[in-house]
């Protein structure tokens, strides 16, 4: 069954000049890449997309994380992959969620670690199931930067909104 899934290079994926590594590796799934961009992410998106871990102690540190103030690298790299059960294959080449449990040879378990307060830095998100990637993918992009009708979307005339155009 075809899926999307949405993987962000993290800010210490970025700073450790891993993007190249990290899509030659997902590259072995044989997905195709339907959108790309990268992000200065706000506090409300990092909120955002971690909320189901609110009510963890870790919660301030992962976004501080994701917003690059731990890396002095205020962006991410943000992309969603679509195919036959993008989701798996994603999470199986990230390997698990501690870098030190992850499988050696898995993105994870090849770079990631974890730091003196205790933070995983696992440098890739990969979204867990489909009702959350279509959650995230809402969240990260607008249906127009995405190459395929993933999810139904609308016409919107907005003539009131301020937005930047080329000079
Ligand atoms: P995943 O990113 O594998 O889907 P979660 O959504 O549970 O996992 O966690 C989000 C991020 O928070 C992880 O990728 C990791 O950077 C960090 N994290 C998760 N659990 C812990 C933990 N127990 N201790 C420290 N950091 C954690």
């Amino acid at each position: 069954m075809n899926q999307a899934v949405l993987i962000l290079i993290k800010p210490d994926g970025l700073k450790k000049s891993l993007t190249g590594n990290i899509l030659t590796r997902l590259s072995e799934t044989k997905l195709e890449i339907v959108a790309a961009k990268m992000v200065r992410v706000s506090k409300d998106l990092a909120q955002e997309h971690y909320r189901h871990l609110k009510e963890k102690p870790f919660f301030n540190e992962i976004i501080k994380y994701l917003q690059g103030d731990l890396h002095d690298r205020k962006k991410v790299m943000a992309l969603v992959y679509w195919g036959k059960d993008a989701i798996k294959k994603c999470r199986d080449l990230a390997g698990a969620t501690n870098p030190e449990e992850a499988d050696p040879t898995s993105i994870r378990g090849s770079y990631g670690r974890i730091t003196t307060s205790g933070i995983y830095e696992n440098v890739i998100h990969v979204s867990s199931n489909e009702p959350e990637a279509e959650r995230e993918i809402k969240l990260w992009f607008n249906p127009d930067e995405i190459i395929v009708d993933l999810y139904p979307a609308k016409e919107m005339v907005q003539k009131e909104i301020k937005s930047k155009v080329w000079a």
